[in-house]
């Protein structure tokens, strides 16, 4: 069930802060607070979803192509146009923690030489 008080639901509100990369309608991109990656950025959707599970099972397909309009843009103003990894840990056996529904978006020169 999804929890109205996850640290992205309060930052989309602005009740918490963030370092914004990008923002409309259907999204918000911020820096992520522990880079694991030399460029690690979050997009999250601006509605109540856990994961990418219900996202994809529950949003309006309005807000699902703004989503992914909205991961685009953000790659764009990132300059990564072909060299970006993209993650979504769904539940905490897979490593998630926040559960409201994002995308990670790392771009490192490790990256060249890892999996
Ligand atoms: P996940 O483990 O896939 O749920 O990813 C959650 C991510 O959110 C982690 O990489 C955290 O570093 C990041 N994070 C947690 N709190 C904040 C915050 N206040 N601002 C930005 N990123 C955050």
């Amino acid at each position: 069930m999804y929890d109205k008080d996850n640290i992205f639901a309060k930052i989309l509100r602005g009740d918490a802060p963030s370092t914004k990369i990008f923002e409309d309608d259907f999204a918000l991109a911020f820096q992520n607070i522990a880079p694991r990656a030399k460029t690690h950025v979050l997009v999250v959707p601006k509605g109540e979803y856990t994961d990418i599970y219900d996202f994809s099972a529950n949003a309006p397909a309005e807000l699902q192509a703004g989503f992914w309009a909205a991961v685009r843009k953000t790659v764009d103003i990132l300059g990564l146009r072909d060299n970006f990894r993209t993650v979504a840990n769904t539940g905490a056996g897979a490593g998630q923690s926040v559960f409201h529904f994002h995308v990670h978006i790392m771009s490192d020169e490790r990256f060249k030489t890892d999996f």
